[in-house]
């Protein structure tokens, strides 16, 4: 089953996965990004361009 996992000591809360699939991600109360929906295929994405998407590459998708 398809995960996305955020390591919250690399995430710098930049907000750039939030903005480029926003039916994925959102900023928590921590300031950190969390996964919202697991189905990036359902949304458009695959799994190469939201890993890379993240400047610290806090972003690891297990499928
Ligand atoms: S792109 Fe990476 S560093 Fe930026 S908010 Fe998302 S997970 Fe955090």
């Amino acid at each position: 089953m398809t995960k996305i996992n955020i390591d919250k000591e690399k995430c710098i809360g930049c907000g750039t996965c939030v903005a480029m699939f926003p039916e994925i991600f959102e900023l928590g109360d921590d300031g950190k990004s969390k996964a919202i929906s697991d189905d990036y295929t359902g949304a458009g994405y695959d799994k190469d361009t939201i890993e890379q998407a993240c400047p610290t590459g806090a972003i690891s998708i297990e499928e």
